[in-house]
């Protein structure tokens, strides 16, 4: 092991996850002797371990970073530049390169061909292992002191405080992070959770929790703004879930926050308009004259259990027939379908990916190093920064590039200071 006592190290990573691990093994495979991850656990990579239930979607099909970049609520501009450096491609061929081939699957997101986190976990311990990086378990940094040229002092608990030359803080959403970052001089953008469900209040819908609907049209009024989003969205017991729910969690995550968790919801749930649909009702009323309204569901899409529920909203009996529709219910029943409102009274328990927007400023950040403008030999890679993505694996492919990024200036940096 290095003498830490001594020499100043070259590295300390301080958080072990996936955004310092991809930082400390590209330190290390391009020439920086000692590198350190600093990990307050006893388990390193613990979210991705977690991650995906347990399959992990370590990134998304997603190959321009034209395209990348807008699946990031905050962080879209100052990522371009990142995802020019390093996108989705070269996460695939670096996991590819260390024994780790992962497989898309048809909505986009990619998994390890073995389906199991363990797998990445694994390739990622293995790798750093090999470039030479030391891990220190149960080493919660609590203090970093900044010498200027001289490099910084890391404090850990119990131990005499370790010198290094560059330090990567890397720390997720952790609180410690955000304040060992706030007393080098950051600002720090005040953190919001992203990436949740919706509870909604007498949501007469949630008798039919477990259906999943597709082609959802949705939108969000929330602090005197409207988000819209349409997709795949899932009926819970306390209100609604699934992508398209969660894209909208984080596009309006800031206002929601402002705003406790109270919005307004409007669903279009047949994917149509008045003109449309009122006139698939009126072909109803002929074709279907005698059939019961309950039984000759004319939106396919829609299940028999949720189109009774539905009926029974608006007080139609489901036995009376299609010619006995009124104009009035004909009203009643478009609106419904088409412009249902719901009072969103807080979040849900189900999230996919939870994950905190706010964190570091971009504005401090540059984004070609990740080096900070305020502390030169200060990185900053992951959730820690005031970027985070929406469900699909983005959160972890902004970890792979910004890690990578890092790595790559810090090895740069390092090998030029020696050669002068
Ligand atoms: C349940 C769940 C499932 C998810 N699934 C996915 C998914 O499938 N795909 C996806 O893209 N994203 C997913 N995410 C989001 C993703 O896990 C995070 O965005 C990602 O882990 C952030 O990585 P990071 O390295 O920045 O931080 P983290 O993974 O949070 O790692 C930071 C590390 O730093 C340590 N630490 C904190 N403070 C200190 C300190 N002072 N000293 C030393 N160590 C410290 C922490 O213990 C932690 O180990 C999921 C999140 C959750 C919660």
């Amino acid at each position: 092991m290095h003498l830490l006592s001594n020499q100043p190290v070259d590295l300390i990573v301080i958080g072990g996850g996936p955004a310092g691990f991809m930082g400390a093994i590209t330190a290390a495979e391009q020439g920086v002797t000692s590198v350190f991850v600093c990990e307050s656990t006893s388990k390193t990579l613990e979210k991705v371990r977690l991650s995906g239930g347990g399959r992990c979607n370590v990134t998304h099909a997603s190959w321009d970073p034209i395209d990348l970049v807008n699946n990031y609520p905050r962080g879209r501009s100052s990522l371009f530049g990142v995802f020019s450096r390093f996108a989705t491609a070269d996460a695939v061929t670096w996991f590819a390169e260390k024994g780790l081939d992962l497989v898309a699957e048809r909505d986009g997101r990619m998994f390890p061909v073995s389906n199991s986190s363990l797998e990445v976990v694994a390739c990622l311990r293995r790798t750093a292992k090999v470039a030479g990086v030391h891990c220190l378990r149960k080493s919660a940094v609590y203090r970093v002191d900044y010498l200027k040229e001289k490099g910084f002092l890391i404090y850990l608990q119990g131990r005499e405080p370790i010198k290094t030359k560059k330090v990567l803080i890397a720390t997720g959403g952790h609180p410690s992070g955000r304040k060992l970052a706030s007393n080098l001089g950051h600002t720090i953008v005040d953190p919001a959770p992203s990436l949740f469900s919706f509870k909604l209040d007498a949501f007469p819908l949630k008798v039919c929790s477990g259906v999943a609907l597709d082609d959802i049209s949705l939108k969000l009024v929330v602090g005197g703004k409207s988000f819209k989003e349409k997709g795949r969205v899932l009926i819970t017991h306390v209100g609604l879930s699934g992508p398209s729910i969660l894209r909208l969690s984080a596009f309006a995550a800031r206002e929601l926050h402002k705003n406790r968790y109270k919005a307004q919801l409007i669903i279009n749930w047949i994917d149509s308009n008045y003109l449309l649909a009122s006139e698939l009702l009126n072909t109803c009323r002929f074709q279907l004259s005698r059939k019961s309204i309950g039984k000759a569901n004319p939106f396919k899409k829609l299940p028999r259990r949720l189109w009774l529920i539905i009926l029974k909203t608006i007080n139609i009996n489901p036995l009376m027939r299609w010619a006995e529709l009124s104009s009035l219910l004909e009203k009643r029943l478009l609106d419904l379908l088409l412009c249902s409102s719901y009072t969103v009274c807080g979040k849900g328990p189900f999230g996919e990916e939870f994950v905190t927007a706010g964190g570091v400023n971009l504005r401090e950040v540059n984004f070609a190093t990740m080096e900070s403008r305020i502390a030169s030999g200060l990185y900053f890679a992951g959730e820690l920064l005031d970027v985070d993505g929406v469900t699909g694996g983005f959160n972890f492919q902004h970890c792979w590039s910004s890690g990578w990024l890092a790595g790559k200036a810090i090895a740069n940096s390092l090998n030029s200071s020696i050669q002068d």
